[in-house]
């Protein structure tokens, strides 16, 4: 019995007629780009949100982009964020010509530490990234005090935690705009590339529309440079088949969570392994179930050897990265991002594991701290 990470083949085959109709029916259509089931999803991933708007684009890091743009922010200003999560986070910071300035994280969520980012605020700062890191909300209470005392813009990266909820309102419409990313591996994957954003903020929504359409105006009239970032029509169609599911799965996806917890605790009790944290204002909907402990290499050799799959997230913390040298930061300076760097493995956590995979999981890390 082999164990995946992902297993997006049981998914596909558990609704294999809805997405293949949806996709047929694309194809009749003849229509590739800018059509109904775009306008469709858009309008679900609205009402879904509670946003007044949602603007389909191209990829989960074109959303930040744009969203970045659509908030003014460019070169010499500063924008806040995590060092713990998937590059694109200040990947985008970087492309609007803006500066990323790293906030170490909570040990607990492996947010960003909210009660850090005072202390990195400047007359340039002009925005903060909060990211909802494998589907765990960010401190959004702490994070938009901050905001409206310095008169920040907020854009939440919640590529990872669509369904995710923070005193009850949804991941991406706490700030001034949230992105989404639809990966195939994200808790809502298309085939193939795909992302959001969200936004009550009329002025917002609007400038994203004209960029990702190159910024045309009217037909062959352009207002400004802008791009081409667009959500085709069968991404479009295959996300609205598997979007009546996300509540279901995100449940699922709790609910293994609950059983590692329950499973793995003697570990975190004798002190050999930490388990994800919760926040008790916010419900996560685990992306990854990413556990924490000093032998992650052994315990990820043993999980190999028996077929099963686990994943390091992520192994070297973005202020570390070769492509940030030139921002100029040092080993130590974010000390509990550098060391959840080396501690951090996911094991599998997926809608359609089962209980005697989990107690499978469960038993082969066990033997990991054998004496
Ligand atoms: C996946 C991801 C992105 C980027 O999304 P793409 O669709 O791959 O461009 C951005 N931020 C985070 C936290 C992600 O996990």
């Amino acid at each position: 019995m082999s164990i995946p990470l992902l297993d997006l083949k049981k998914q596909y085959l558990s609704i294999k007629e809805e997405i293949d109709q949806a996709v047929l029916q694309v194809l009749d259509s003849c229509k590739f780009i800018f059509g109904p089931e775009m306008k469709a999803f858009e309008d679900e991933i609205a009402a879904y949100c509670g946003t007044r708007h949602a603007v389909a684009v191209a990829n989960g890091t074109d959303a930040l982009v744009l969203a970045l743009l659509a908030c003014k922010i460019g070169p010499g200003d500063e924008v806040i964020t995590s060092p713990f999560t998937f590059f694109a986070s200040a990947e985008s910071i970087a492309n609007v010509g803006a500066t990323p300035v790293f906030v170490d994280i909570d040990p607990l969520t492996l947010n960003m530490d909210a009660n850090l980012i005072e202390q990195k605020i400047t007359p340039r700062t002009k925005a903060i990234i909060p990211v909802h890191i494998f589907g765990q909300m960010a401190n959004m209470e702490k994070i938009m005090e901050l905001a409206e005392k310095y008169h920040l813009k907020v854009i939440e990266d919640a590529a990872q935690a669509i369904g995710a909820r923070y005193q009850g309102k949804k991941a991406g419409s706490i700030g001034d705009a949230g992105t989404f990313s639809f990966f195939p591996t994200k808790n809502l994957g298309g085939y193939g590339d795909g992302g959001m954003v969200v936004t009550s903020d009329n002025q917002i929504a609007e400038k994203i529309r004209l960029l990702r359409f190159h910024g045309q105006k009217s037909k062959y009239y352009y207002q400004e440079v802008g791009y081409n970032s667009r959500l085709d029509e069968i991404q479009a169609a295959i996300l609205r088949v598997k979007f009546k599911y996300l509540d279901q799965w995100n449940t699922a996806r709790r609910n293994k969570a609950e059983t590692y917890d329950q499973l793995l605790k003697p570990l975190t009790d004798k002190g050999l392994a930490v388990l994800p944290g919760r926040d008790p204002k916010a419900y996560g909907v685990y992306h990854l179930y990413v556990m924490r402990t000093d032998h992650r290499e052994k315990m990820a050799m043993a999980l190999g050897k028996q077929g099963i799959a686990c994943g390091i997230y992520y192994p070297l913390p973005l202020h570390l990265q070769a492509a940030f040298t030139y921002l100029g930061y040092q080993t130590g300076d974010l000390p509990a991002a550098e060391e959840a760097c080396t501690q951090a493995l996911a094991i599998p956590c997926y809608p359609e594991l089962t209980q005697e995979e989990q107690e499978k999981i469960a038993g082969v890390i066990y033997t990991v701290f054998e004496p």
